[in-house]
């Protein structure tokens, strides 16, 4: 089944969403904002584009470079343009080759643009930070849910050894009482990220030994669960990354993503392809009205 509020375009795993897709979507952050956060979450609004150099230093580069999204423009004067033009009139010539790559690259999850905001800072007690982006991934399939542009809200959590782990369980248990709450099943599991090339070999095994990724997967209407929330515990790799301390000691960092469109996918799949006849609990506790049409 492809839902019919996720219309397709030209270019695989590129949708344009309607309103009543995008209507759900307004009623997951509300409720999101809602019931997984103390009131001291810092909030924030991120870009779609984030520094080339930034994610070559994290390692993001190395480990998922097929997965990256560079940006490339045009840098020279009229007249190079101008007979760049002239050349592909000609004889079909190639005008990418005449692209300089960007400072920026599109943002692979919204993450990334939080930790620089502490870079440096000793920490008088844990902190949490939330922002939602659109995100982007060159993704080599495009099953139902598997998009390349998709919007990943996020919590990162910045704290001690013993509070961050403490505080991702208590994200997956709430996040799967919310999940049931909206009438989907879901299932916790530990998981691996797609690491390319020699770093699945080296990178894989201690995140799974160590749990340090947890997906919760929900069937899109598939057969095959995909995961439609996840938490990362990056232990001290970003702490010590941008320098960020707390109890004299390096921070600790998790951050817990939901894929927004996924989480809409995941309900159509259970309630329908119809928000306005979804039972009146589900849309009650989205803020859609609670009458079943
Ligand atoms: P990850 O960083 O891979 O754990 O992704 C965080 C969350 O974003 C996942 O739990 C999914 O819900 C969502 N997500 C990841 N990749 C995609 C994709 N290609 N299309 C749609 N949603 C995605
Ligand atoms: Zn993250």
């Amino acid at each position: 089944m492809l839902a019919a509020s996720l219309i397709p375009t030209e270019v695989a795993g590129v949708g344009v969403l309607n309103s009543a897709f995008e209507a759900v979507v307004g009623g997951l952050r509300a409720s999101v904002l809602g019931f997984a956060e103390p009131e001291d979450v810092r909030a924030f609004h991120v870009p779609p584009v984030i520094s080339r150099a930034l994610l070559e230093r994290l390692g993001y580069v190395d480990a998922f470079p097929n997965l990256l999204g560079t940006l490339h423009t045009f840098v020279g004067d009229n007249r190079r343009w101008r007979a760049i033009q002239a050349a592909r009139l000609a004889d079909g010539a190639d005008w990418h080759s005449e692209q300089t790559i960007s400072d920026v690259v599109a943002l692979p999850a919204t993450c990334y643009h939080l930790y620089p905001l502490v870079a440096g800072r000793t920490l008088a007690g844990p902190m949490t930070m939330t922002a939602e982006a659109s995100c982007y991934r060159h993704e080599g399939s495009s099953e139902l849910g598997r998009l390349r542009s998709f919007r990943m809200r996020e919590v990162v959590r910045i704290g001690s050894p013993d509070d961050v782990p403490r505080w991702r369980d208590e994200w997956l248990a709430r996040t799967r009482t919310w999940f049931e709450g909206l009438g989907l099943k879901v299932s916790v599991e530990a998981a691996t990220d797609p690491f390319f090339g020699d770093a699945a070999r080296m990178m894989a095994p201690p995140q799974r030994q160590e749990e340090l990724k947890w997906e919760l997967r929900a069937d899109l209407g598939t057969g095959q669960a995909q995961a439609i929330a996840s938490a990362n515990y990056h232990k001290d790799h970003f702490g010590g990354l941008f320098g960020i301390l707390i109890d004299g000691d390096v921070a600790h960092t998790a951050c817990a993503a939901y894929g927004l469109e996924r989480i809409v996918l995941a309900l159509i799949a259970v309630h329908g392809d119809s928000p306005a006849r979804w039972p009146a609990f589900v849309r009650g506790a989205l803020g859609l009205g609670g009458t079943t049409r």
